[in-house]
């Protein structure tokens, strides 16, 4: 690794020791603390997109038993390819953001026509399957073939914000270009795979969002946010404090409106209802209205008419003069 300074494109100095330093400290902490998940027992491409699919808008303990449900109802890529897509998304409801199992399928099957049954191995080419972006493909590329690549999702844009550049309030320091910059050139030499699974875990764990304990952190004396919550006197407080309030707020705002009331919950109470129907039986959409939400009426039916249009367009159901139906 260069001793000149390694971000000369950065407005920020970072100084090779202290990469060296935090790769040491955080290795050593995931060797001993790491988390128990059943994909990182695996090489299997197959299995681990199907981990981190279920992982893109969903909690690790909420994946964990649908992931070996998916596995054992879905246990190859051609299995997945070939099911209906109903079943697929049978399987798949209680996730939520049921698009996600469309998207799937759509991988297993574009993937047994185009790639020969093969996940591809690069990014460049995961990048091409429906719903990978640019994480995912990292993600692959580096669980499942062990590429030396770097790969950015919410966790460890936190905490590589925070060790090298400090707090990430009010604004972040860097975009995501620059983010994905920063975590290539850290990434320590042969080490991508416990690397970017130490960064998740961390960030996961102890390195949390809102209320980061940092007392318990492997890389407190290398941190750069601990060092600017020190000159604030105490975390959180002042600045830093506002700025987290902030954030509380708006976390407020947002949960005071109940679930009940919002498009996705009508969205899967659309699917579910599709779910108890016959294969191929529609359902006209007045009808549809009524059983989905008790106050249904006419001034409704635009309103339902383009949450269905939205699940069609998503390939969750079928849309048809006569009715709607699971495709
Ligand atoms: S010291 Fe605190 S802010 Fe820094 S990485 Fe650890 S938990 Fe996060």
């Amino acid at each position: 690794m260069s001793k000149q300074s390694l971000f000369s494109s950065f407005p920020y100095q970072i100084a090779p020791e202290l990469v060296v330093q935090v790769h040491r400290f955080l290795l050593r902490w995931y060797s001993a603390e790491q988390r128990d998940l059943p994909w990182r027992t695996t090489n299997d491409p197959y299995a681990i997109l199907v981990s981190e699919i279920m992982l893109q808008q969903t909690q690790v303990d909420r994946v964990l038993p649908k992931y070996q449900q998916f596995l054992t109802t879905f246990p190859t890529l051609a299995d997945l390819a070939q099911a209906s897509t109903a079943d697929v998304i049978s399987v798949w409801v209680p996730l939520g953001y049921n698009r996600r199992a469309v998207n799937l399928q759509s991988i297993a099957r574009q993937v047994i026509a185009e790639y020969d049954g093969r996940i591809p191995d690069t990014i460049d080419e995961l990048i091409k399957l429906k719903g990978i972006g640019r994480y995912t493909a990292g993600a692959i590329a580096c669980f499942a073939y062990h590429k030396q690549v770097a790969t950015v999702d919410t966790n460890i844009r936190r905490v590589l914000h925070r060790v090298f550049l400090g707090l990430e309030l009010p604004e972040p320091k860097l975009n995501d270009a620059d983010m994905l910059t920063l975590a290539e050139q850290v990434l320590p030499t042969g080490e991508a795979y416990n690397w970017n699974q130490a960064i998740m875990d961390l960030g996961a764990t102890i390195c949390i969002s809102s209320n980061p304990q940092c007392n318990r952190c492997p890389l407190q004396q290398t941190c750069r946010a601990y060092m600017e919550m020190g000159q604030y006197s105490l975390f959180p407080s002042g600045t830093v404090l506002r700025q987290l309030r902030k954030v509380a707020e708006k976390k407020a705002d947002y949960q005071q409106q109940p679930f009940t009331s919002t498009n996705r919950y009508f969205r899967g109470r659309v699917i579910d209802l599709l779910r108890t129907i016959p294969t191929g039986q529609r359902v006209s959409l007045v009808d549809l209205g009524i059983q989905i939400k008790p106050t249904f009426n006419q001034d409704d039916l635009p309103w339902l008419r383009k949450l269905v249009d939205g699940l069609a367009k998503d390939g969750l159901l079928d849309c048809a003069d006569e009715g709607v139906c699971l495709p």
